[in-house]
């Protein structure tokens, strides 16, 4: 199987990125961070304080997730309840990042996110599928903008969706979750060494897309 490797800070554009170069490539897309967003929501749903670990690892045994893909596109269930849409919102990306701090969390999601790789050539992105979950993966790629860029577009995101929050939310947010993800003890989001590091903020959409695809086919070859 092959699999490729893309990390990187939130909302560098890796969803969009990764799903239209698996798309060309006939690969799976397996988006991670939904993973670590269904946790933080049922969290959220318990009304356990996020800081409180001990409480966050007792919420975790019994707990099912899991990733299914009809005609490519992932779904999310957690306990049984597709949560696709419900991991979306400002309040979940938040809690998602705090919980991810947490080794428990993290150890619970290592196993399930190796075996999808295991069953299909996938394209994964997380913040850690380099250097932790598939560190033999045969292309990492690590994805990155200006901060700015990347909450101006979260923000026209969010918008599309129908979800209001100012810009300088959007851009305060992306910068919490940057010091959370890149501070945290357990698999921070750090570039593997031996990935190929590209910044996206003067790319558009479509330039982004045929860059990485023409990376990841330039070294399967
Ligand atoms: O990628 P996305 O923004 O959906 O991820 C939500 C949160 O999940 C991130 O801020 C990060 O803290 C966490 N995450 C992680 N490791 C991954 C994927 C996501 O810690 N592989």
């Amino acid at each position: 199987m092959v699999s490729v490797a893309i990390d990187g800070p939130a909302g560098a554009g890796k969803s969009t990125i990764a799903k239209a170069v698996s798309e060309r490539l006939g690969f799976t897309y397996v988006d991670t961070g939904a993973l670590y967003r269904a946790i933080g929501l049922h969290m959220l749903n318990l009304g356990i304080d996020l800081k409180n670990d001990e409480l966050i690892c007792s919420a975790l045994s019994g707990l099912k997730i899991n990733l299914i893909f009809k005609d490519g596109v992932q779904q999310v269930i957690l306990c049984g309840e597709d949560v696709s849409d419900l991991i979306r919102t400002p309040s979940v990306s938040m809690a998602a990042s705090q919980i991810s701090q947490n080794q428990e969390v993290r150890k619970f999601l290592l196993n399930l996110q190796r075996e999808i790789a295991l069953k299909s050539n996938v394209l994964m992105d997380g913040r850690d599928i380099g250097t932790v979950v598939l560190p033999n993966a045969d292309v990492k790629i690590f994805l990155t903008a200006s901060a700015e860029a990347r909450a101006r577009r979260r923000y026209e995101e969010l918008i599309k969706k129908g979800i209001k929050d100012s810009y300088e939310k959007v851009l305060s947010d992306i910068k919490l979750r940057d010091y959370y993800d890149s501070h945290r003890e357990i698999a921070p989001l750090i570039p593997a060494k031996d990935s190929v590091i590209i910044d996206t903020t003067k790319y558009t959409l479509e330039e982004s897309i045929d860059k990485i695809e023409n990376v990841i086919k330039e070294r399967l070859v």
